[in-house]
């Protein structure tokens, strides 16, 4: 059974990849420097993989900064503003369409960036013209590709396949159908995988649309060029991957294709394997993903192998591959960096490295008479140890969450009275004007804050002189914010390094790794907290804080909190028990956290939901049950808010306009979402659905470093005013501002603050609303 890898963490274990690129783009790493950095890491972890059992390692899978934009760039695929006439395209220009520039060469934006399935990587969005050409314009991979043959490496190139890097990519201009390019697309992949398979024994393209709904036009053109491309492929093996879910529901797709290898992600959908397995061509392998190569656990192997005996019986060992189940660039590197894990949490886990192991392992067993050998015996020993002593942890399971779960009562999930008679009830208690200002949350994390937590965390400074420091810091805030005269104020957060993080630490059930890094974008890397046990809240998080600095001010300071979907969609999730029971225990944590605020006296709470959209189903006829579940627990954490207490909801930088009942279910008091860049398009979806409560589209784009004038913002939000009932209405920047300096946010806000009073002026006098503070 041959092993193979779909892809490998790109970063490097100390993420040698992100210092090399930073440096770079600073200009202190030469282009000469950069290229031998990506060289040793790319022969590095080919090695790695190799040691570890991978018969066949990935080659393209190694990115400088993104996968598609390669892709994009490999077939010539290069917007105009990029000032590109054909040929291959230079790092510079590569740089420049990832990051935009803004210098003496113009000024160009970057491509768009978006979700690369339900995972949390962020992909380039090729950007296609209506009359796009194609051509074979880069030769990256099959540098790659000569790179690893002449170390010795047995090699299976991968990329994207033609229907993926199309669906995903965008139109240029009006929109058209990208699937008609199809044809003009297919000869520049020919011409790669002729040139391709001189180095390279098997080529990987990688189809996980095939795991979503598809046009029924695309199957003819679909199946016409994979036929074309198995042809074009000559002596090597065309492999088609579909990972991330099912593929049973598109199987006329892939039926009786010319395939070597059909390889399916069995973690997610381990049903589909019969199903799957009589489809093929009598001569076409399947590959089985039954490592999971999205999560941090360890395999069960004695259930993955009885999925082997089972594919074996109706393919024959013969016929059968195996692999992780994705890529695993959603994965940290190796375990053995974690010096610090509690040892029994560590044994129950494996990542990257790990993983090529345990693929390995499931390969051998599966082995006749592989079972016995000693080596294998142990190995697989030691698995089941582990899974035992998981299963049975003390750990696991807090028996006082479970009985709150199964207690929890229908009236848990709603407000004491609906929004028409909460908003009356929370304008006299809150005293708000008509377009009342506010904040997302974050203020500018300087240097000194980032600094000081840092020797904090070391120990270099006592919890005192730290307490101390951060509660200066929210006094600054708050006067800041005085001074501003802005209507609902924020503490600031100068004490959270992450969203998602803080929460986590003070919360049971979770544990960190030291070097877990895993790619978000770019050089961007995020270290997601790890859920392992039931979750439960010790006690009290953010009151004290919140306490603090309301009693600095007379105006409402929110409460600041991060819902239970982005804490689950942020984190990595134990695999023992469905995502969504995990999910209800974490919000009845953030509930208890919301009525602790609110006995303390705050009036007004955000809990913030921008991670709600994501891990959505990858087919839409599972979004309403899987959102209906969502909504849920939302409403279960804000529910136990009084009805004079203002709840408030805050999601970004994902497309909301086809969830907009979802979000109004929710019954916040008050949205605010990411809407400047965007000139208010997104309310326009609010407005056709009806959403009923109160919304805050951000006028002021955090992302970049420009200060928006008065006049500026006062048209976005007399836009706004036209579409949004006045009286429903907030003025709010994009998002948190943590990544701002405080001379761009004091100028920003300034005028926000501004442009709110003059288009409040403006507005025919309401009833029921104070027209000025
Ligand atoms: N309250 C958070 C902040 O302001 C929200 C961040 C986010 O939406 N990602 O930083
Ligand atoms: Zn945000």
């Amino acid at each position: 059974m041959l092993t193979h890898s779909l892809g490998f963490p790109r970063m490097g274990p100390a993420r040698e990849l992100k210092t090399a690129l930073e440096g770079f783009f600073a200009g202190s790493v030469s282009p000469g420097e950069l290229h031998r950095t990506a060289q040793a890491l790319r022969l590095a972890h080919w090695a790695v993989q190799r040691d570890a059992g991978i018969d066949l390692v990935p080659v393209g899978d190694f990115s400088l900064y993104d996968h598609m934009l390669d892709a994009a760039v490999l077939f010539g695929v290069v917007p105009r503003r990029y000032g590109q006439t054909g040929g291959p395209v230079d790092l510079d220009r590569y740089c420049r369409m990832a990051r935009g520039g803004q210098d003496a060469r113009g000024d160009v934006t970057a491509l768009e960036m978006t979700k690369w399935f339900d995972t949390n990587y962020h992909y380039l969005v090729p950007e296609f013209e209506p009359d796009q050409t194609f051509a074979l314009a880069g030769d990256a991979i099959l540098r790659q590709a000569a790179e690893a043959r002449t170390a010795g490496f047995a090699a299976k190139a991968v990329l994207p396949g033609p229907a993926t890097f199309l669906l995903l990519g965008s139109c240029a201009g009006e929109p058209f159908d990208r699937l008609t390019l199809l044809p003009r697309l297919l000869p520049a992949y020919c011409d790669l995988l002729a040139r391709l398979a001189e180095t390279c024994p098997w080529i990987e393209l990688d189809e996980p649309v095939l795991c979503q709904d598809l046009p029924a036009d695309l199957l003819a053109p679909f199946r016409r060029t994979y036929a074309a491309l198995a042809e074009a492929a000559g002596p090597a093996r065309l492999m088609l991957a579909a990972p991330f879910g099912s593929i049973a529901h598109n199987l006329a797709f892939t039926r009786d294709l010319p395939l070597a290898a059909l390889h399916v992600d069995l973690v997610r959908d381990p049903t589909q394997l019969a199903l799957v397995a009589k489809s093929l061509a009598p001569d076409t392998a399947l590959s089985l993903g039954l490592v999971d190569g999205r999560n941090i656990w360890r395999v069960d192997a004695a259930a993955a192998l009885a999925r082997i005996g089972l594919a074996a019986s109706h393919l024959g060992a013969d016929r059968l591959m195996l692999a992780p189940s994705c890529s695993l660039l959603h994965c940290p590197v190796n375990l053995d960096a974690e010096t610090e894990l509690d040892p029994e949490i560590k044994s129950w886990m494996a990542v990257a490295v790990q993983k090529c192991r345990e693929v390995r392992l499931l390969a051998d067993a599966a082995a006749p008479g592989g079972a016995d050998r000693p080596d294998v015996a142990e190995a697989l020993a030691a698995n089941r140890a582990a899974w035992e002593s998981r299963r049975k942890s003390p750990r696991l399971a807090n028996p006082a969450v479970r009985s709150r779960v199964a207690d929890i009562t229908v009236d848990m999930f709603h407000r004491p009275a609906p929004y028409a008679v909460r908003a009356g009830q929370q304008r006299a208690a809150l005293g708000l004007p008509l377009l009342p200002t506010t904040t997302i949350g974050s203020f500018p994390q300087t240097p000194e804050i980032r600094q000081t937590r840092r020797r904090f965390r070391q120990g270099q400074l006592d919890a005192r002189a730290y307490d101390a420091f951060v509660k200066a810091g929210v006094a600054d805030a708050i006067a800041r914010q005085e001074a501003l005269g802005l209507d609902v104020l924020v503490h600031g957060e100068p004490e959270r390094n992450d969203m998602v993080e803080f929460f986590g630490e003070m919360l049971d059930g979770f544990c960190f790794t030291r070097n877990g890094w895993v790619q978000s974008y770019g050089t961007r890397c995020v270290k997601p907290p790890v859920i392992y046990g039931d979750v439960s809240r010790p006690g009290p998080m953010t009151v004290a804080l919140a306490v603090y600095a309301q009693s600095l001010t007379p105006k409402p300071v929110k409460g600041m909190l991060t819902g239970p979907s982005t804490i689950l969609a942020w984190s990595f999730v134990r695999d023992d028990q469905p995502r969504e029971v995990t999910r209800r225990q974490i919000a009845l944590a953030i509930r208890d956290e919301v009525a602790d605020l609110e006995a303390a006296g705050i009036r007004a709470i955000q809990i913030d939901e921008p991670g709600l959209r994501e891990g959505l189903p990858l087919r839409r006829r599972d979004w309403e049950a899987a959102l209906a579940l969502a909504v849920d627990d939302f409403r279960l954490s804000a529910a136990v808010a009084k009805a004079e207490t203002q709840i408030h909801t805050h999601m970004c930088y994902a497309d909301f306009g086809d969830i907009v009942p979802a979000i109004a279910a929710m019954d916040a008091d008050v949205l605010s979402i990411e809407a400047s860049r965007s000139r208010m398009e997104p309310l326009t979806a609010f407005a056709r659905d009806g959403y009923p409560n109160e919304i805050g589209p951000g006028l002021y784009d955090i992302h970049s470093p420009r200060v928006p004038s008065v006049a500026e913002m006062a048209d976005l939000l007399t836009r706004a005013a036209a579409v949004i009932d006045p009286t429903r209405l907030w003025a709010n920047p994009d998002c948190g501002l943590k990544t701002r300096t405080w001379d761009e946010v004091t100028a920003a806000l300034a005028n926000l603050v501004e442009a709110a009073r003059q288009v409040r002026a403006g507005l025919p006098a309401q009833t029921g609303c104070k027209k000025t503070a």
